[in-house]
């Protein structure tokens, strides 16, 4: 779950680090009346899931009440990487003497949390980490033991040579472990973290994605989810129990299992296809969910061809077949659907889907290689 810049600030300071302060609005005049707390400068910032808000002209700043009141104005509405903004956070601005970069993310690879660090932060970090990958120092944390005191000090001098300097970054560096651990989270940016013409080192911008496993230990941190900010599709997966992965491909995947769903999308890469997403309806299947499913399906405008593979056992043919049926009289779907079902009440299934013009496959492998060429057309 990706949390909004103000929400992972809130983290953060909670976890001693410095953070200036800040207030968020979706309304221009209390904008200002924030700013005004604030004093002369302030920055207006975009709160969306997603970086890059800089270069979209979603962060300003703003010297007087009519400079807030006009970014706030130009910001509020605007969609930034697909994402609409609907509040902003109003913010002190900081002098900014240097600005570096600061982040941790599990490694799949390696089953450890990795912190980076790098001198060179700001708006080009991408730019910086393609130009000179080896900027960017990695380090590797056994999560057994944790963050050592030494470690810390490793990445802080990485970052600065002034020792006051150092000696602040090693305190943020083991806060934002610590929070990193304690909050449950897959990925930690702050970028820029800023040291300032009078000698302190801060965090000005933070980005937060929380592993979805972990959010029931952190009823605080749900209370963080916004659900305009998150695609519909995952939404509608997850108030219905349905398990859902969007990826890349245009073939629209609806099996029941785990397991089935994970050997369906091997056979169609296999054939040469691309799984447009995961989706597993699970063991029971009443025929509203599998009206759900195709919702969510069809929502993806990558979606070329979709593919049922339904091997009933608990999950009966008969109702994968009626929620087909009575999906397509509640939504418009234009591409075509391609079904495999077999096992329980398969023969009441046949007849259902034959009723309404359609047929089935027995066999995966054919299901499968007849909606990959669908797409190969
Ligand atoms: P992002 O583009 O989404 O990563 O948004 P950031 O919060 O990182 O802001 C982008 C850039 O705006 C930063 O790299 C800074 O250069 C600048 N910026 C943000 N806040 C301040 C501030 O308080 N003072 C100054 N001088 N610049 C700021
Ligand atoms: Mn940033």
């Amino acid at each position: 779950m990706d949390i909004h810049e103000y929400q992972a600030k809130e983290i953060l300071r909670n976890n001693g680090i410095p953070v200036p302060p800040g207030r968020v609005t979706g309304n221009p005049n209390q904008a200002v009346d924030i700013a005004n707390e604030y004093g002369d400068k302030v920055v207006v910032k975009a709160q969306v899931h997603s970086g890059g808000r800089g270069k979209a002209g979603g962060v300003k700043l703003a010297k007087n009440s009519e400079e807030v009141f006009q970014a706030a104005t130009d910001i509020i509405g605007m969609t930034i990487s697909g994402h609409r903004v609907n509040e902003v956070l109003i913010t002190p601005a900081e002098d900014i003497d240097t600005e570096a970069y600061l982040g941790i993310l599990i490694d799949r690879k390696t089953q450890s949390p990795v912190i980076m660090v790098c001198s060179e932060g700001g708006v080009d970090i991408e730019e910086v980490a393609q130009r000179n990958p080896n900027s960017i120092r990695k380090l590797r944390i056994d999560p057994r033991y944790g963050l050592f005191r030494h470690q810390a000090y490793g990445l802080a001098r990485a970052l600065y040579r002034d020792q006051d300097l150092v000696k602040q970054a090693v305190a943020i560096i083991e806060n934002l472990y610590q929070a990193f651990i304690d909050s449950g989270a897959s990925m930690v940016e702050i970028n820029p973290l800023i040291s300032t013409p009078t000698g302190c080192v801060k965090a000005i911008d933070a980005k937060m994605s929380i592993d979805n496993n972990e959010l029931i230990k952190h009823p605080e941190i749900q209370n963080y989810r916004d659900i305009q900010a998150e695609p519909r599709a995952e939404t509608m997966a997850r108030e219905s129990g349905l398990s859902y992965v969007k990826l890349d491909g245009n073939v629209g995947c609806c099996v029941n299992g785990a397991g089935l769903a994970m050997a369906t999308m091997d056979l169609v890469k296999y054939y040469g296809g691309e799984p447009a997403n995961f989706l597993d309806i699970g063991g029971s299947s009443n025929p509203q969910k599998v009206v759900t499913a195709l919702k969510i399906i069809t929502s993806d405008p990558n979606v070329e061809v979709i593919l049922f593979n339904i091997f009933g056992g608990i999950t009966r043919c008969d109702d994968v077949a009626r929620g087909i049926v009575e999906a397509l009289k509640e939504i418009e779907i234009d591409s075509p659907i391609i079904i495999r079902l077999t096992g329980t009440n398969d023969e009441k299934g046949l007849e259902i889907l034959s009723a309404a013009g359609m047929s089935a496959f027995t066999s995966m492998d054919d299901v499968v290689k007849k909606a990959v060429s669908k797409t190969l057309q």
